[in-house]
Parts: C-alpha cells; structure tokens; sequence
C-alpha cells in the first residue's frame, strides 16, 4: 500500500485520553503546532450510555478487536478507543499517590526501582489536575493521605443514605472511612444529574471530568491544537541512527499516511504504547 506523506509539526501527540490529553492541553496556545492522532471516533451521548444491558451484555463500546493471549488463544480486550480514552468509561475516582509510592517498594518477586521525582515535586500538579477536573473530596479523614497545598475545588459528593450508615457506624469501631475525591461535576451550574452510574458507564450528560471534557475539547479551542480521529498509528519511523523518532504511519480512511514531527508523544495507553514501541 502506498504512502502518503503529510505536512510536518512540532508535536505529534499519539491517543486521546488523560496522557496525551494533558499534553495538548499543557500545549494549547503556546506557539507549538500540535496533532493529536486518536484512533477512535467521539463516543456518542444516546441513552444507551445508561444501560447496563448495553454497557455490561452487549459490550457495546467495548472494541471487537481480537487479541492473542501467550498460549495463542484469541480473546476480545478490555479495551475502549474514544477520544478521551478510557476516561470515558472510568469511575472518576481522582486520587493522588501516596509518597511511599514514590519510593522503592518490595514486592514478592522483588523491589521496585523508586521514581526519579518524589510526590512535593508532583504536589503543584495534582493541585493543577484536582482545578482543572473539579474534584470534589474531604481532606483530613484518610490517615494515608500526603500533604496538600490546596483544599478540594469542590466539597465531597455527599453518601448515599445506606452508605453513610456503614460510614458511621465505621467511624464507631475507630475505623477511617473516607468521602472518595471524585471528578464529576454535582455542584451548582454543573450537569451531573445522580443518575448512579458512573463507573464503567459512558456519561450521557458530560457531567464525568474525563479527558475529553476537561482536556482534549479546551485545547481544540486553541488554532494551534487539531485533533485527527480515525487514525490509528501502525508505526514509528526512526532516523538513520535509530536514536530518535522522525515519523509515523497511520491508517486513516483506508489508507496509510506519515506525518513528521520534531517530537512525538506516545500515549495510546500502557498496552498499545509498549506494541507500537
Ligand atoms: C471501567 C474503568 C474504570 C476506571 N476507573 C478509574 C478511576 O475511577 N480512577 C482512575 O484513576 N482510573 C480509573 N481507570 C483507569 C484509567 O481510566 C486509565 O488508567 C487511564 O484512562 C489511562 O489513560 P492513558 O491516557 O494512559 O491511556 P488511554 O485512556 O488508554 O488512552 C489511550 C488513547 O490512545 C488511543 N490509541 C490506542 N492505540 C492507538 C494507536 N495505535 N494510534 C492512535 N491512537 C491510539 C486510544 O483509543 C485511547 O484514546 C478505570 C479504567 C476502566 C476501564
């Protein structure tokens, strides 16, 4: 098949969700021209988005892709291509890390290596994050929680009735439970309108702080961020030396393309990024 060659940019940005999404956002409206390539197309708000039927039996916005586990079996992944990614069926669910997760860990079958930075470098940008998704939460209740510079943009999202006396009764056995910080918007002005799915479940209302809310539509507000859907990169070309990445090819509308950039930003998620590689 032949390939057609495209115009170059400064950033190429492979896939949509809460990586590369915060990428073009990080990029919206500085001089850089970016290209976000996303394989999949917008997941469409219908009625549909609520149905367990169609979410959990049908598999409706699951991909038909096959893969091959290590014995040659096929299966059908727990994967989703949207724009922004599997954001769009996460639970909202916004923690931070812990500091010990920053450091060496032991595990049964050995020790991590620790992280290059630590959680009080990270600290001004998960307050960052928290804005930007509107997090709700309760700071103070988690024993295991790091230090904040901020408090929650928004109070925690209150306990259903059943849940709140499992908290309470918790709380009386010198428990810790705590309100889950969550990025949904149910506050005044905000769309979220309770309906009890969230987790696993597309939003039908946009009221779930997802990648492609929060991050990918607020940069396409910016001349200098596009976003190209049904393009799904199949290889990265790299200079003579082998030393850096020049180019990728994508299949779009049937057919390949390549597009050159001074720098590319592989985020298509932890298993399509480490295939491509
Ligand atoms: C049901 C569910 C609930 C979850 N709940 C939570 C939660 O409450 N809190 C939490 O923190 N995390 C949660 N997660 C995990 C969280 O959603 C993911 O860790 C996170 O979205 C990963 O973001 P990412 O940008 O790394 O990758 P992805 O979201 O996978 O984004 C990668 C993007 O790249 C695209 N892509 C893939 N391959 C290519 C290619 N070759 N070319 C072009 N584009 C490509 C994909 O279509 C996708 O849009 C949940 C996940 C699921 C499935």
């Amino acid at each position: 098949m032949s390939v057609s060659v495209e115009k170059s940019y400064d950033v190429v940005i492979i896939g949509s969700g809460i990586g590369g999404g915060a990428v073009a956002f990080s990029l919206a409206g500085t001089g850089a021209r970016v290209l976000i390539l996303e394989r999949g197309e917008r997941l469409p708000r219908e009625a549909e988005n609520w149905s367990p039927e169609a979410v959990f039996v049908e598999q409706r916005y699951r991909t038909r892709e096959i893969w091959y586990d290590g014995k040659g079996r096929p299966f059908r992944p727990g994967q989703f291509y949207f724009v922004g990614g599997h954001t769009k069926v996460y639970g909202t669910a916004m923690f931070r890390f812990r500091e010990r997760d920053f450091e060496g860990i032991d595990h049964a079958d050995g020790r991590t290596v620790a992280w290059p930075v630590r959680y009080a470098d990270l600290e001004p940008w998960y307050a960052s994050a928290e804005r930007i998704f509107g997090v709700h939460g309760k700071a103070g209740d988690d024993p295991t929680e790091p230090p904040r510079s901020t408090p929650y943009p928004h109070p925690p999202i209150p306990h259903e009735p059943i849940v709140a006396k499992a908290f309470d009764r918790m709380r009386a056995l010198g428990l810790h439970p705590f309100h889950m910080p969550a990025a949904v918007d149910l506050h005044p002005g905000g769309t979220c309108v309770r309906c009890g799915t969230c987790d696993a479940f597309p939003c039908q209302v946009g009221a779930k702080g997802d990648a492609e809310t929060r991050l990918i539509d607020p940069a396409l507000q910016h001349a200098n961020v596009a976003l190209q859907t049904g393009s799904e990169v199949t290889r990265l070309i790299a200079d003579e030396k082998g030393k850096r990445i020049v180019a990728a090819e994508y299949r779009h509308g049937g057919k390949l393309h390549e597009v050159r950039a001074r720098l590319f930003v592989l985020s298509a998620g932890a298993i399509n990024s480490a295939a491509l590689l």
